[in-house]
């Protein structure tokens, strides 16, 4: 669709038929681009308006590659699954800490699993430290250290679904994919006003961000979108007058922050639970690793009997207990389907199987939350 009349004639058509000149490898090349979407956003008015204020406003993360630099598909990778379910501001020095302990893909691959349940401590969902470890372990075998940069390879390796998929691809290799995490989600619900409620709009919304995504920046496309969501289109009180794109949001002015819809939370059940802090003569604890399956698996904790729904008279730890004592105080603890009311049993034991350490040494043991909330529960009585 390049014009070839004279120049005169040539603005004309680039006005009409909505033609934008793009720098390509220092060409400058004429693009022709649809006016508007479906929902009437005219796409490169909104494109370029997202891009000029990211060009000044990106932020400054410690796995963001820095302009001219070609992004490195593992630290986009550590640093979205660090950030699933996780604030940027708490990720931040884990990965840093990650990224000094394994800086390549092989050093992680060969390092043990319980190493890595280590540095992931105090993140939670510890399945996706388990789920880490097993795709270095794939892409070092199978890709010889070099990440796959095709969306249906992607999806084979652990841990890795569709959001995750599109931000490696559009991130690390610049490929065109929609990426939707909490943010964008946010500010794609409120450009469209999209009336259903979450999780039902997912869908809806995919459709929505895939017909603005940017062919021809996506990596960009996409962190904008990111940093917008986490700055200016924020949950509640967005900043809509320094919006660089409040010309193309239909919630602009209105109620922006009624959106995403939401259906009503589902109450969260309630599960007991009873924990056991044993001691032996030398005051060593007993820990044990919890099963490979389930809930906190292959984690290190304490004793525990089952959680259930009901509070009744629950399993024992397999060491015959001495002079045992309850803690006034339990703990609680939330996961993500259920509340969990845990029991502490202080007792001691003679016998001697097990893993007994001492409990200025439990840091060196991964203890996931729940159990670090148990420990700090028997400290605060003895203090
Ligand atoms: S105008 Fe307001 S609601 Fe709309 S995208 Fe911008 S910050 Fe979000």
């Amino acid at each position: 669709m390049v014009d070839h009349r004279g120049p005169h004639e040539g603005v004309k058509h680039l006005s009409r038929l909505n033609l934008l000149y793009l720098l390509k490898n220092d060409n400058l090349v004429l693009r022709e681009i649809p006016l508007y979407s479906k929902r009437m956003i005219p796409i490169p008015k909104y494109h370029q308006s997202l891009l000029s204020w990211y060009g000044l406003y990106q932020r400054q993360l410690p796995w963001r590659s820095l302009p001219g630099q070609v992004p490195d598909p593992y630290h986009v990778w550590v640093s979205e699954i660090m950030l699933q379910q996780t604030t940027v501001q708490t990720v931040k020095e884990y990965y840093l800490n990650f990224l000094k302990k394994w800086p390549k893909i092989e050093n992680l691959a060969n390092a043990p699993l319980d190493d890595v349940f280590h540095m992931w401590q105090g993140l939670g969902y510890y399945r996706r430290a388990r789920n880490l470890h097993k795709c270095a372990q794939m892409i070092h075998q199978e890709y010889k250290d070099t990440f796959p940069s095709e969306e249906k390879a992607l999806l084979s390796l652990p841990g890795i679904g569709p959001y995750t998929a599109a931000a490696i691809l559009s991130i690390a290799f610049n490929k065109p994919a929609t990426v939707v995490d909490g943010n964008i989600e946010r500010v794609m619900a409120r450009l469209f006003q999209i009336e259903t409620p979450l999780p039902k709009a997912k869908k809806e919304i995919q459709e929505k961000a895939a017909s603005l995504t940017f062919q021809d920046s996506p990596g960009d496309y996409a962190q904008a979108l990111m940093d917008l969501g986490s700055s200016i289109c924020t949950p509640k009180s967005p900043a809509c007058s320094m919006c660089p794109i409040h010309n193309f949001c239909q919630a602009f002015k209105k109620n922006p922050e009624d959106f995403p819809r939401r259906a009503p939370k589902k109450i969260k059940p309630t599960r007991y639970g009873t924990f056991f802090w044993i001691e032996n003569d030398k005051g060593d604890v007993l820990i044990e690793k919890r099963p490979d399956k389930g809930l906190l698996a292959g984690m290190m904790g304490f004793p525990t009997s089952s959680w259930k729904e009901i509070q009744e008279q629950n399993s024992r730890p397999e060491v015959r207990l001495i002079d045992e004592e309850s803690l006034e105080k339990g703990v609680r603890h939330t996961f993500t389907h259920f509340h969990l009311i845990g029991e502490v049993i202080i007792a001691k034991s003679r016998d001697t199987d097990g893993l007994w350490v001492s409990p200025k040494n439990l840091n060196n043991y991964a203890l996931p939350t729940l159990m670090k909330k148990i420990r700090n529960a028997v400290q605060e009585v003895r203090q």
